[in-house]
């Protein structure tokens, strides 16, 4: 049986650089869900549908080809054919990417490709929801925080427009799979923290909770 680790958290709480260290040192695939929710997003914008539109978003799902993928040890995501990266970290996608990842159908869609993951390999997955429902029975869940004054900064400082406040108050309010920490979970406040010290912190939590080798 394969083990994932989940990582949950809001918006720039430091979950992607922890994940990324954490697949590095313990020979894990790194999957970053948040990127299959902007890839749906990016291609509901390019066919000009507005992010509060539902229907149009369920009926462009339909039709889109989601290909998540993998190179080295970091998962990758398609649609139609192009891969998408540098293009998911665009305002407008930042802007409207938790509208469509409320939309109930294209969670149920892009959760089976986050858990077919774990069918090939140990997983460490980070979102909002994979402890409470990717994968509720691993073992294995971090929570990451930071104040919403250093997340701010943070995304500041990598020069993205981004306003994490609203993303997460809308990511915590919605009625399907919203961000909370879930049951067993380990929580690690990042705000004070170097990424060396957060990353320290999570291996340590995922011994308290069992993780060995
Ligand atoms: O992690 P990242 O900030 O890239 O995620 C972008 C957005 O995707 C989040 O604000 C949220 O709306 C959505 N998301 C989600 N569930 C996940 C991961 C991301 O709803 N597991």
């Amino acid at each position: 049986m394969n083990r994932a680790v989940a990582i949950d958290g809001p918006a720039a709480s430091g979950k992607s650089t922890v994940a990324k260290r954490l697949a590095d040192q313990l020979g894990l695939v790194m999957v970053n869900s948040g990127a299959m929710y902007r890839a749906v997003t990016w291609q509901v914008l390019q066919l000009g549908i507005a992010p509060e539109d539902t229907p149009a978003i369920i009926s462009a799902l339909e039709k889109m080809e989601i290909d998540a993928g993998q190179k080295d040890n970091r998962s990758t995501i398609s649609i139609n054919g192009q891969l998408l990266e540098e293009e998911l970290r665009a305002s407008e996608v930042n802007n409207a990417v938790s509208f469509v990842a409320a939309v109930p159908e294209v969670r149920e869609k892009l959760v089976q490709l986050q858990r077919d993951y774990l069918e090939k390999n140990d997983v460490v997955m980070e979102g909002r929801d994979i402890g409470s429902v990717v994968f509720p029975d691993t073992p294995y869940k971090l929570y990451i925080d930071a104040s919403e004054e250093v997340r701010r900064a943070r995304r500041a400082a990598d020069g993205e427009a981004d306003a994490v406040a609203a993303r997460d108050a809308r990511d915590s309010n919605r009625k399907t799979a919203p961000l909370k920490i879930s049951e067993g979970a380990i929580v690690i406040d990042s705000s004070d923290l170097g990424v060396e010290e957060v990353v320290q912190a999570a291996k340590e939590a995922l011994l308290k909770l069992g993780w060995i080798g």
